[in-house]
């Protein structure tokens, strides 16, 4: 990409234009929005100064390129000097009439800048404090946008200010001929008590999101100063594509975007965005397969029947059957399978990955699963070896605390190929750990595992072949997040809980009475045998924030309601040996009632437990209420989960309607914008600067039709009607390359 390594230097100081003719596009839009040499300023120079340049970059509009993708969040109108309220915020379109420096008394302070300016509905008397260039920068006549506060009349509190070349709005009857003569004169027009602020009449301009350093209107600025060079800027659709989905031109919808119907042309933005995106996963998956082929796995199935047929004590519900034969049929190829297992806790996964893993073992191949923490893998392992039963497969397990001598034992196995399973952390992909031949990898909550220890995990295998992958997590998403974060995946969804499951009652609760009946049902549940979960959002009591801790109702509950219970204590800051008893008496069912934090999210698994009760669960997110609740119902007996909180929250009324993951994480989207997801955060989500769901849905479906479609016809875009979008794939994926290149 010779444009992107366009030297910066090479061109003009104060101009962010690369030079010569014609335009290159791309060049344009990656270059940099850079601080002018204050020798130059003049109305066409970019942000004011180093601290708006951070501020920019910290938001992406360091480039070009980033600017015009960074879309207005609203328009609202130009206020006029006339119009003016006291103590209200308002941007004005005005015009220097005078402007001038003088000293000021206090020393190490630069010279005040005074001006007078109008727009024809009054005049304004403005200072600029510290800014002493801008008497050469703003002579008499320049048009400039000023953001601020009336402090009364006469005094305007300027918190922003940037050039501008829009047309004055025309003079009113009213206040034609008020200017005075001298500017110490200078005041704004009172408009008498109780005149009506004159909204209707500004100009419309759009707002942005700013942040500190950075003003709107300074973005505003900046965007129009840009909008003649694009008028030759490429659009990487081609026409008929463009015709087809009856999508604007893409300088027309940048114009828009900014300087007209902001939705409108903000869409088709946000297509060509999620056009590219899927597009760069659809290319990298298929070079992906293409570098590394996997093994087939197409042997005979006597291993894994025998263990559906004679270990499982269950049979697979319909998900299950359908991913496992899905799971089997691609393993069977020399594609590495890129698989997302997709379900929520106690639905069975598991059971789908081990399936997989014995696919590998009974075709004479190894394999592995890899979770993000200790705790999980030893979950797991326990697992895996409960699921397999009878059926007699070595496994072991791989940590950072495997001793020495076991580790040594263990890894010459591996390499032998004597043992054919693993399960582990990290620890699984460190150098000295060598696979005869590893054929499928499971990595559980793949989300939490950066992409160099993915590439790392890949490479156990032999000889330049790729490990078929099965990702499971147990967040569900709705399928448009999955196609923005994992678009590189096939999605395979568990949505069934297994047979036999009760539901779990949820009730958000908030009286004192309903606090009686809750513990009054936890003792009626211990009564029977069962357990139960208290979980508070803080570890001990803190003066900054009002919630329940752990410590406090561990007390509260083991000297007074709950005193006749043996009630215990978990929370993270224990030391591992504490919890670690903790949880085995629990496991055990030496306890009653655990009071804890979220550090039962994961890692604990009583199906014994049959109340979650969740203190100022306002204060928690729709999927880890979820994941909470999901760790009580896993018995077979009839469980509750209590909610404490107000009853107005959507989300609590959300956890209390909706029992499926999938469902919630539909109704999350909708309530808090994909941003917050839980666990997507890292996943790719960030890098769409002008697509939003839920909003862009419909958008992101289509986008998807046709990033297959023109993968099927020309998979690398070599089609030179498809220029446009090859060049902009490949910018995207160096962006995302330098962006993984960062350590995990
Ligand atoms: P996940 O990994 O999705 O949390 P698991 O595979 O660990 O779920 O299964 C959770 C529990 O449900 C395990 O105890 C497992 O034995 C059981 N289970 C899994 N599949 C079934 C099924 N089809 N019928 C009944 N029980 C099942
Ligand atoms: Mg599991």
């Amino acid at each position: 990409m010779p444009a992107d390594e366009a030297e910066p230097s090479e061109r003009p100081a104060g101009s962010a234009f690369p030079t010569g003719d014609p335009l290159d596009v791309a060049a344009l839009l990656h270059a940099p929005v850079r601080r002018p040499r204050p020798s130059r300023w003049d109305a066409a120079s970019g942000f004011g100064g180093k601290k708006a340049l951070k501020a920019a970059a910290a938001i992406g509009i360091d480039t070009v390129g980033g600017l015009l993708t960074h879309l207005p969040v609203e328009s609202g109108r130009v206020g006029t000097i006339a119009g003016v309220r006291e103590d209200e915020r308002v941007t004005l379109l005005v015009q220097v009439q005078r402007i001038a420096s003088r000293p000021v008394r206090r020393r190490g302070m630069r010279p005040l800048v005074e001006a007078l300016v109008t727009d024809g509905t009054g005049v304004l008397r403005v200072a600029f404090f510290n800014q002493p260039w801008l008497v050469e920068r703003y002579p008499p006549g320049t048009k400039l946008l000023l953001s601020g506060t009336s402090k009364g009349p006469g005094r305007f509190s300027v918190a922003a200010h940037a050039p501008s070349s829009d047309p004055l709005p025309e003079p009113t009857p009213l206040s034609a001929g008020v200017l005075p003569d001298d500017p110490d004169g200078g005041t704004t027009v009172d408009t008498g008590e109780g005149a009506p602020a004159d909204e209707g009449d500004g100009a419309v301009m759009a707002r942005y999101p700013a942040t500190d350093g950075i003003t709107s209107i300074e973005i505003l600025a900046r965007v129009r100063e840009l909008q003649d060079e694009l008028h030759e800027a490429v659009d990487p659709l081609p026409g008929r594509l463009r015709a087809r989905h009856r999508l604007p031109g893409r300088v027309d919808a940048l114009h828009a975007a900014h300087l007209g119907d902001h939705e409108a042309g903000r869409r088709r933005l946000a297509f060509d965005e999620l056009l590219l995106g899927q597009l760069e996963y659809l290319r990298r998956r298929r070079r992906h397969g293409r570098s590394r082929p996997a093994v087939p796995l197409d042997g005979p199935t006597g291993l894994t029947d025998r263990w559906v047929a004679e270990a499982l004590p269950f049979a697979l519900t319909d998900d299950q059957v359908k991913a496992v034969d899905t799971n089997a049929a691609g393993l069977a190829g020399d594609t590495p399978l890129q698989r997302l297992l997709m379900g929520e806790v106690g639905s069975g996964k598991t059971v789908v990955a081990l399936h997989a893993m014995l696919r590998a073992v009974e075709t004479g191949h190894q394999a592995a699963l890899m979770a993000p923490t200790e705790t999980l893998a030893d979950q797991h392992f326990r697992t895996l070896q409960k699921l397999l039963g009878d059926v007699l497969v070595p496994v072991e397990l791989l940590t950072g605390s495997t001793p020495q001598a076991r580790r040594k034992v263990l890894l010459a196995r591996l390499a032998s190929g004597e043992l054919p399973l693993l399960v582990g952390t990290h620890a699984l992909i460190e150098d000295p750990v060598v696979f005869r031949s590893l054929a499928v990898a499971v990595v559980d909550e793949q989300h939490r595992f950066g992409v160099q220890q993915r590439s790392r995990l890949d490479r156990k295998a032999p000889d330049g072949r790729a490990p078929h992958v099965l990702h499971m997590t147990a967040t569900p998403i709705p399928r448009t997040m999955a196609l923005l974060a994992y678009g590189d995946l096939d999605v395979v969804a568990l949505r069934q809980l297994p047979a036999g499951r009760k539901p779990i009652s949820t009730h958000v609760c908030a009286s004192d009475r309903e606090r009686a009946r809750a513990y009054e049902r936890i003792r009626e549940e211990v009564g029977k045998g069962r357990q139960a979960f208290v979980v508070c959002p803080l570890v001990d009591t803190s003066e900054a924030v009002d919630a329940r801790s752990a410590v406090a109702e561990h007390e509260r509950l083991s000297t007074g309601e709950l005193k006749e219970l043996r009630v215990e204590l978990l929370h993270g800051q224990m030391r591992p040996a504490e919890k670690q008893a903790v949880m085995e008496r629990f496991a055990a069912g030496t306890a009653d009632v655990l009071v804890a934090t979220t550090v039962i999210e994961v890692g604990i698994d009583v199906p014994n437990a049959t109340v979650m009760l969740i203190e100022n669960a306002e204060r928690f997110g729709i999927s880890q209420l979820h994941q909470l609740r999901g760790r009580v119902g896993r018995g077979g007996n009839a469980s509750a989960c209590l909610l404490f909180g107000p009853k107005s929250t959507a989300r609590l009324r959300a956890l209390a309607s909706h029992t499926d993951g999938f469902a919630l994480s539909e109704v999350d989207l909708q309530l808090r914008g994909e941003g917050e997801l839980l666990g997507t955060r890292q996943s790719g989500i960030a890098r769409y600067r002008t697509a939003r769901l839920p909003d862009d849905a419909d958008l992101l479906l289509r986008a998807r039709d046709v990033a297959e479609e023109l993968h099927r016809v020309d998979p690398e875009l070599e089609d030179p009607i498809h220029v446009g979008l090859k060049d902009a794939v490949e910018a995207r994926a160096a962006e995302a390359d330098a962006e993984e290149a960062i350590p995990a």
